[in-house]
Order: C-alpha cells, then structure tokens, then sequence
C-alpha cells in the first residue's frame, strides 16, 4: 500500500502520535498552521469524500467527536477552532486518505483562501 496516511498507521513512517484507537488515528501535522494542527485519519482507507458510503457515517462522526474532544484537551474549544475536510484538487487536497484537520490556538481568518 503506497498511502502515506496508512504508513503512518501501520508505524512504517513516524508520526507524533496524539490518540489512537481501534478506527480512529490522529497525529500532529508536519507543517502546522497553528499551535495545534492535529490531523484526525479513520483507520480505514478512504480516499477522498466522494467515495463515503452509508456503512462509512459511523467512522465520520467518530473523527468529528474525538477532534471536538482533542479541542477540549487542550482547552482550546471554548476560543474556538477550524475542521476542515479537504477534497481534491481546487481544496488542495494533497493527501488522498481522507482527513479532517483540526486546527486553534490562533484567530483564524475567513473565508479561506
Ligand atoms: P491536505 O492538503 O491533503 O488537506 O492535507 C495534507 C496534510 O498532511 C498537510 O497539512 C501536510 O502538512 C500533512 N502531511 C503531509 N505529509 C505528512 C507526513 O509525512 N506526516 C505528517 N504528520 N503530516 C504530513
Ligand atoms: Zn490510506
């Protein structure tokens, strides 16, 4: 499997670590655009979300609730903080193993670029 993220996963490539269980991975980005930048990966490989199933919508809400839940770790959810999904190319999409960044401890500007 030449995927980076599931690289990362089976510990072929290192990664800072921050949770991990049976479905759910999430590690620090290499090129953080904030104090945290945190990228929060299903296990499973999926490429982008255009190829999300229904059997998938268990997996989504777990990446949503445990970035919501590293937010509130380091007490940044009360400020506030940006999850993002990107999806090919005009997002800039460069990693094709979906991924939701979580990104704070900043004021962050909108809209995006
Ligand atoms: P995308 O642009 O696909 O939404 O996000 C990919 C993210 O993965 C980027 O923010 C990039 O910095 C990060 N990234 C790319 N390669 C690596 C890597 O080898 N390790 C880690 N931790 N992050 C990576
Ligand atoms: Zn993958």
């Amino acid at each position: 499997m030449s995927c980076l993220f599931c690289k990362i996963i089976n510990r072929e490539i290192p990664a800072s670590i921050v949770y991990e269980d049976e479905r759910v991975l999430a590690f620090n980005d290499i090129n953080p655009q904030a104090s945290t930048h945190v990228l929060v990966i299903p296990k499973q490989h999926v490429a982008t979300l255009n190829d999300l199933e229904a059997g998938h919508d268990a997996i989504v809400g777990e990446l949503v609730r445990r970035a919501a839940a590293i937010a509130k770790e380091r007490g940044i959810d009360g400020a506030g903080y940006r999850t993002v999904f990107n999806t090919n190319h005009d997002a800039g999409q460069t990693v094709f193993h979906m991924h939701l960044h979580l990104i704070g401890g900043r004021s962050l500007a909108w809209p995006p670029g």
